[in-house]
C-alpha cells in the first residue's frame, strides 16, 4: 500500500511531455540559465520534434569580474560591456547548437542586466507589453520561466513580470489550449521551490551533452568553473505553476495574512554578517487605475524605525517590534491602494553580494474574512512610536 501511495504521489508531480505538436517557449534572464537548468528539457523537446523558442531577456553584460580578469582591464565602459554582451550571445547560441536547437530559435531582448528588480519596481509596462507580444506570437503549449523563489534578483523580478503577464493576458485557454507553465530555479535552495519541485531524471548521454553545452560559456567558466560544471550532474527540477490560493512563505517572512485592506506579516531577520545593506520591503501590485505600483519600506535590522521610502504611498503605515537588536515581529501594512480581488507580490530584500536571501512571495487575492480588520486609527496609534 505504501509503495502504491508513493507511486501515485510521483505520478501526481507532473513534468513536461513534449510531442511534435508542442511549442516550447523558454525565458532565460541571462544567456547561460537555459544551459544550466533546462538543457535536458531542451534536448527532449528537440528529440520530440517540438518547436522551440528561447528568449534571453538580458545579455548578461553587467558581469564585471570575469570580464576584468579575461580582458585584463580594470575600468569597463559602456562599449566594453556591449562587447561582453555580444560575446555572451555567441556563447548562448553555441550552447543551443550543442543541444540541437537552431540559432534561429533565439531572441535577445537586451533589457538591463542586474537591473530587472529596479525595472519591476519603477516602471516595467513597456517590458510587460513586449512579453505579451512574444507569448501571443509564439502561441506556446509549454512555457519555462524562472521561479519567484530564485535568489538572483533578476530571476525573481522576471518571474514576477511574467506572472503578471500570464495572469492578466493568458489566463484563458489559447488556440492551442491552456499553456502549461513551469518554473525553474538556478540560484539558491529555497524550500518553497525545492519541496514541491519535480525532478527530471537524466541519462548519461543527456548529461554529457548538457556538460558540453555548459562548457560553451567560457566567460562564465573563468571564475566559476566548479560551480558551473556541477550543474551538469545536478538533476533539473521544475514546479508546475497554477492558480494558487495560498502563499508559500520563504526567507525571513514566516507567515503572511491578507485582509481586504491590510497585509500582516511575521518577520524574523536572522543576523547575517554578510548582508550588504539594510533590508527593504517591497509590496507590488496594480492599483484601482490598473497602474503597477510598488510601495517600498526600509526595515533596519538594528534600529527602531520602519521607514517609508516611497512618497506615493504615504497612506501606508507599518507596525513593528524590535526584540534585542534585530527586527522580529509583525508588520501590518495597509494595502488599500491595491484592489483586494487581485494578487500582490511582496519581497523582503536582503542582499549579500548580488544574491538575495529569498525571492518574491505571491499573495493571492484577499478572501472575505469573518475577522474584523484592525481599525485604521488603532494602527496609526501603534505607529506613533516609530515616527
Ligand atoms: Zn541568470
Amino acid at each position: 500500500m505504501r509503495l502504491a501511495a508513493l507511486l501515485l504521489e510521483d505520478l501526481a508531480v507532473p513534468v513536461p511531455a513534449f510531442t511534435s505538436r508542442s511549442r516550447l517557449l523558454l525565458f532565460a534572464p541571462h544567456p547561460d540559465d537555459d544551459s544550466l537548468v533546462c538543457s535536458i528539457l531542451l534536448q527532449r523537446a528537440v528529440r520530440a520534434g517540438a518547436a522551440v523558442r528561447v528568449v534571453y531577456v538580458t545579455d548578461g553584460d553587467d558581469n564585471p569580474w570575469p570580464q576584468r580578469v579575461l580582458e585584463r582591464k580594470w575600468r569597463l565602459n559602456a562599449t566594453d560591456r556591449r562587447r561582453w554582451g555580444r560575446l555572451r550571445r555567441t556563447e548562448a547560441l553555441a550552447a543551443l547548437r550543442v543541444l540541437g536547437v537552431n540559432s534561429s530559435a533565439a531572441r535577445f531582448l537586451a533589457l538591463p542586466d542586474q537591473k530587472l528588480t529596479a525595472m519591476l519596481t519603477c516602471g516595467c509596462q513597456p517590458a510587460l507589453e513586449r512579453f505579451v507580444e512574444i507569448i501571443a506570437d509564439w502561441e506556446p503549449t509549454d512555457l519555462l520561466v524562472p521561479s519567484i523563489c530564485d535568489t538572483h534578483p533578476d530571476h525573481s523580478a522576471l518571474a514576477v513580470m511574467l506572472g503578471l503577464v500570464l495572469s492578466e493576458s493568458f489566463s484563458a485557454p489559447t488556440a492551442t489550449g491552456q499553456i502549461a507553465v513551469w518554473s525553474y530555479v538556478v540560484h539558491g535552495k529555497s524550500p518553497a521551490f525545492f519541496d514541491c519541485a519535480a525532478k527530471i531524471c537524466q541519462s548519461h548521454s543527456e548529461a554529457a551533452t548538457k556538460l558540453r553545452a555548459i562548457r560553451c560559456h567560457k566567460t562564465q567558466l573563468k571564475l566559476s568553473r566548479k560551480r558551473f560544471l556541477a550543474y551538469a550532474s545536478r538533476l533539473e527540477r521544475l514546479v508546475k505553476l497554477g492558480a494558487r490560493d495560498k502563499t508559500v512563505v520563504d526567507g525571513s517572512i514566516s507567515s503572511v495574512f491578507r485582509l481586504p485592506h491590510s497585509l500582516g506579516m511575521e518577520v524574523r531577520l536572522s543576523p547575517k554578517a554578510m548582508r550588504m545593506s539594510e533590508p527593504a520591503l517591497f509590496v507590488l501590485g496594480r492599483d484601482e487605475t490598473g497602474a503597477l505600483r510598488c510601495m517600498t519600506m526600509r526595515v533596519p535590522a538594528r534600529s527602531s524605525r520602519v521607514e517609508m521610502l516611497d512618497s506615493a504611498s504615504l497612506d501606508c503605515l507599518a507596525e513593528a517590534q524590535y526584540r534585542g537588536n534585530a527586527f522580529a515581529g509583525r508588520l501590518t501594512i495597509p494595502v488599500s491602494i491595491f484592489p483586494s480581488a487581485s494578487a500582490i507580490f511582496v519581497k523582503l530584500e536582503r542582499r549579500s553580494w548580488f544574491f538575495d536571501e529569498a525571492g518574491w512571495l505571491e499573495i493571492p487575492p484577499a478572501k472575505a474574512q469573518p475577522v474584523a480588520e484592525p481599525q485604521r486609527d488603532q494602527v496609526e496609534a501603534a505607529l506613533a512610536t516609530f515616527r
